[in-house]
């Protein structure tokens, strides 16, 4: 029988015995059309959906003029290996990140597919440009699931549980966030920053620590770890101190960056400077693509064959990103993220302030269309909390998701906390917002 022929139910039987399992997955059913915000199954149901694929398809799914800038580019060129020769749209591409950059220093590209690849990648420039092999990062912390970066990954522990030995050198620091210093919630940020700041002081008072450290990586806004947006009083000290020392700093905007929060990348919150930053996600609206970003005095110190992949800034992703980062501009995309946070921001708050929610709900935060509300957890379980508490069985978060599902809005939650996320599209209209 056709494939197409085939019912809903019996192709959602055929994905759960030959689908790997390892995937996980939130819906048992099979997406049979994506437009703009809306997700359609082959059951019939139709999702409004509020993970963009995770951070992904951030200018809606199917945008018609990125479907055709990839289209156009498979009838010219659609694999252009990139240590062969350059490809137009490969550096079409730079000519419109440029702009973007959040300091006017990161003036050095390479496109890899995945933001995981990125962060690899990352780590290996770290390394080799410093000489030194040690890397800081942050407890809660996701940077995706190949070696290196599950290694810089410090979040659920079925990222790494089973596939030790993990890559060592890596040290970790609290990020400021009162769940992981364990200090109330009404700590302010700058306390919380002080906090951490003194950590990594101790870290690096170790006699060679300094001088064996390449870098410290950290998300603007931590992700998986709850969606807490980094203080700037923080991300500052960590300048300074890698400043002081010679340690690289990565600024990881994989989920946060291109127009997520308001601005294009999230790390402008803080006029911070990167010495490498990582883009993908929303990057190419859904084609394969992450970019590694640095400047030039430092990538000029790798040795030429050391870096790439066969697929590395294919010519199609990298045509579609051209059509993306127009669509930014033509459709005044990040003055929509702003209009549309506040819109966002204002309801959850309403819940927030009714008082049979109330008590339910511990905070309402993010930046931009990066939004989250984390609930209080049931009464006698403790905060779902994998550092802490890694007993309790399935998260409020869970539940609450599943609900939004059986209503037709498509929500995921993060890795630990009992947190909900919202990424809507970046162009998502009033109305859909407001349904
Ligand atoms: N870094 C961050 C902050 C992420 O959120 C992710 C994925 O969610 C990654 C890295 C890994 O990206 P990928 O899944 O494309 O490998």
């Amino acid at each position: 029988m056709a494939f197409s022929a085939q019912s809903h139910a019996s192709l959602v039987e055929f994905g759960q015995k030959h689908v790997t399992k390892g995937l996980g997955r939130i819906v048992d059913a099979v997406i049979t059309k994506a437009e703009g915000s809306y997700v359609t199954f082959g059951d019939g149901r139709q999702m409004l959906d509020f993970t963009c694929g995770i951070g992904v398809t951030n200018l809606g799914h199917c945008h018609p003029k990125i479907s055709k800038a990839a289209a156009d580019q498979c009838m010219n060129l659609v694999h252009g290996q990139c240590s062969i020769a350059f490809h137009g749209p490969y550096l079409e591409l730079i000519q419109k990140l440029l702009p973007m950059m959040p300091h006017p220093s990161l003036d050095s590209f390479f496109f890899w597919n995945s933001g995981s690849e990125a962060v690899e990648a990352a780590i290996k420039m770290a390394r080799t440009i410093t000489g030194r092999q040690n890397i800081i990062n942050m407890q809660g912390a996701y940077h995706g699931r190949t070696f290196g970066a599950m290694a810089v990954t410090k979040s659920k522990t079925i990222y790494s549980e089973g596939f030790h030995p993990l890559m060592p050198g890596v040290f970790s620091l609290p990020f400021p966030y009162w769940h992981q210093l364990g200090v109330p919630s009404d700590t302010p940020t700058s306390k919380m920053s002080e906090m951490c700041l003194n950590q990594l002081s101790l870290l690096l008072s170790q006699a060679s620590a300094p001088r064996d450290t390449a870098a410290i990586i950290i998300e603007s806004v931590l992700g998986e770890g709850g969606y807490v947006p980094a203080p700037p009083e923080f991300l500052k000290g960590l300048r300074e101190v890698c400043d002081k020392h010679g340690i690289l700093l990565i600024i990881d905007e994989v989920q946060s960056g291109y127009g997520r929060t308001g601005k294009n990348y999230a790390i402008e919150y803080s006029g911070v400077r990167p010495d490498i930053m990582i883009t993908a996600k929303g990057l190419a609206n859904g084609f394969p693509l992450s970019g590694v970003i640095s400047r030039k005095e430092l990538t000029d110190k790798l040795k030429p064959g050391s870096m790439g992949g066969t697929y590395a800034g294919n010519a199609v992703a990298c045509a579609a990103a051209v059509a993306a980062a127009d669509v930014m501009k033509e459709e005044k995309i990040l003055d929509n993220v702003n209009a549309r946070s506040k819109e966002l921001f204002d309801a959850l708050n309403a819940l927030r302030a009714n008082p049979k929610l109330a008590p339910a709900i511990l905070d309402v935060r993010g930046q931009g269309l990066m939004v989250a509300i984390e609930f209080a957890s049931p009464v006698g379980t403790g905060p779902y909390d994998p550092f802490r508490n890694p007993s309790v069985p399935e998260k409020l978060a869970s539940r609450v998701a599943k609900k939004c599902v059986e209503k037709g809005l498509l929500i995921l939650t993060t890795s630990v906390y009992e947190v909900i996320r919202f990424i809507p599209a970046l162009n998502i209209s009033k109305e859909d917002l407001a349904k």
